[in-house]
């Protein structure tokens, strides 16, 4: 087999090694995992009797049948009843459950896709029109097996049945990347994507090497290829030489024992060489995340992305949660963090996290009616979530963070409707924090120009660097095409941050950075030059930049720092930060 490298942007850090599972867009909307050696036959008669089930209903279909009904009718029904009854069907994806250890639905899936691809090529337009009854009936007994859904297995480990599975793809929404916590992906590979699109934030969360923007990598890489991915460099290799594939298992070990390492300082205080203290804390999207927030030694959660409970609910027919259940989560997230603060940011829906993926019209949804400007447009849904967050803070110190704020009416409007849900559980008895501390995101420029208006109003200010870049530079963070021009780096960009930190600073008011560059060891330094005292990231980033924090002395880097903001020239700010990683 020939083997070939795709560069693209690197999103996930590390080196993965696996065979490639190419996940076409259908295959997305049905739950797929691995079924272990034992259930495999339970699996294989799950499948066997969904499709039995819908033999015996088109039957039941025909014998209902009304005279008059048109004769078209009944020739519709044969027709399902003859696919269904096809090897194809019948037998094939039990085939692809015994080889493959893949669940029903997603062995039924893979094979309709690989079905639907040859009907493509095929030149008759009647029969290639076939293709659509074809995946009528897998419709069919898909709704079958939902009701017959098995909880999906734990993770598998480096050493089970299967070797480990790196997906490839054309695209991933944030919510698809979100189902594969518990699955036994390794790594990921898109066609499209950009290096801070809520898809790549979430596979840096999950801690798996990810590439992204590979523009043909689902054409290019067969199912079942051998892939590494390396998510430093941005490099996928398919069907490596053997020398290669050494290399980069040797490299992948080292990799280990490096986060082996430092895993030692879980326990050790953030403070720079001078004494300072830094605050350390875990961006989060599920209350699970916790777990991983806690054992990386995060302080707290300085930014929960909330509308993960709210999006990829679609596909099992739930609307988005009510008060109750959105209570019970960031409780789970309060009572898991044992005291320690829980930032909890209201819904950030729109642009690529659309709540409904079929409702996304906008022409330009990043500039649409996306987080807080939904919010207030949904005041029902706002309150209900208000009242959540404020009925899990009677559990723990709980703060609230705004998205996209930019004017002084909508931080008024918020606040107002904060005060709103409390008289509400007050009328109900319903205990909650009356001091719960309330924050905006600086994630526009105009709020980040506008900071008086901000800190007279808010308790503090966490700086959203992956939408302040986008909005300052003018450049969709999901589009691969500009992604390079996406630079924190960029005078523009650093000098908006620098001054929310030293307006913070200046009000008394705290100033965290929950964008990605807050875990960018590369940037550690020259963000504790700017003043920066509190990152929020992902756990798998936090400790990697409590060492860099460990032998950071402040007083070195202020005076560096204040040069590099002074400097226009991109190379200059390029080698000058650089630099700092030397002092
Ligand atoms: C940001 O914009 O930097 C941020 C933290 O929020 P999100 O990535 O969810 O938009
Ligand atoms: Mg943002």
């Amino acid at each position: 087999m020939a083997s070939f490298t795709l560069h693209g942007i690197p999103v996930s850090r590390g080196i993965s090694i696996g065979r490639a599972h190419l996940l076409t867009p259908a295959a997305l909307d049905v739950k797929h995992y691995l079924v272990p050696e034992e259930q495999v036959e339970a699996e294989v008669k799950r499948l066997q009797d969904a499709i039995a089930e819908v033999h015996r209903n088109l039957q039941e279909l025909w014998t209902e049948l009304p005279k008059e009904a048109p004769t078209e009718l009944g020739a519709f029904i044969d027709v399902h009843v003859l696919i269904l009854s096809d090897p194809m069907i019948s037998e094939a994806p039990l085939d692809i459950i015994r080889s493959r250890h893949y669940n029903a639905e997603w062995a039924l899936v893979t094979q309709i896709d690989e079905l639907s691809a040859q009907f493509d090529e095929i030149e008759d337009e009647y029969l290639r029109e076939r293709k659509q009854d074809i995946q009528q009936v897998a419709e069919r007994v898909l709704k079958v097996l939902m009701g017959t859904a098995l909880p999906a297995p734990p993770p598998v480990g480096e050493d089970h049945f299967q070797p480990q599975m790196i997906v490839v793809a054309h695209d991933i929404s944030p919510a698809d990347m979100l189902a594969f916590r518990d699955r036994s992906f390794v790594g990921f590979v898109t066609d499209v994507g950009g290096q801070n699109s809520h898809t790549a934030i979430v596979a840096r969360s999950l801690d798996i090497p990810a590439a992204v923007g590979m523009s043909q990598a689902s054409r290019l890489i067969e199912q079942d290829d051998w892939v590494i991915v390396d998510g430093d460099a941005g490099v996928v290799i398919c069907n490596p030489s053997a020398l290669v594939m050494e290399q980069y298992r040797a490299r992948q070990a080292n990799l280990m024992k490096a986060r082996k390492r430092l895993l030692k300082l879980k326990k050790t205080p953030a403070v720079t060489t001078d004494g300072t203290p830094i605050t350390l804390l875990a961006n989060i999207e599920l209350p699970d995340d916790c777990g991983p927030a806690l054992e990386a030694g995060a302080v707290g959660v300085g930014l929960f992305r909330s509308e993960f409970l709210f999006m990829g609910r679609g596909a099992q027919g739930l609307k988005v949660p009510g008060e109750d259940e959105q209570f019970e989560q960031y409780r789970k997230a309060v009572l898991a963090m044992k005291g320690r603060p829980v930032t909890i940011r209201t819904l950030d829906v729109g642009a690529d996290k659309p709540l409904d993926q079929t409702e996304h019209t906008a022409l330009n949804p990043a500039l649409g009616l996306r987080a807080i400007r939904y919010c207030l447009a949904e005041p029902q849904l706002f309150l209900t979530q208000l009242r959540a967050i404020l009925r899990a803070s009677a559990f723990g110190k709980v703060r609230i963070l705004i998205p996209m704020l930019a004017h002084a009416f909508e931080i008024d409007q918020s606040l107002a409707m904060i005060e709103q849900a409390k008289a509400q559980l007050r009328e109900q008895n319903v205990k909650f924090d009356d001091d719960v501390d309330v924050g905006a995101m600086i994630e526009i420029p105009a709020a980040a120009l506008a900071l008086p208006m901000f800190v007279k109003r808010l308790d503090f200010l966490s700086i959203g660097t992956n939408d302040l870049i986008q909005y300052t530079l003018a450049i969709d963070r999901v589009d691969y095409e500009v992604a390079h021009l996406y630079n924190p780096l960029h005078p523009a960009v650093l000098n908006l941050i620098a001054m929310t930190i030293e307006a913070g600073r200046k009000a008394g008011v705290d100033v965290a950075v929950c964008g990605e560059m807050a875990g960018d060891v590369k940037l550690t330094r020259l963000l504790l030059g700017m003043g920066l005292r509190e990152f929020s990231m992902h756990p798998a980033q936090l400790l990697a930049v409590k060492q860099e924090i460990l032998s950071s002395d402040l007083a070195r880097l202020v005076p560096r720092t204040r040069r590099i903001l002074r400097a226009m020239e991109p190379a200059a700010i390029a080698e000058a930060v650089e630099q700092l990683q030397s002092l």
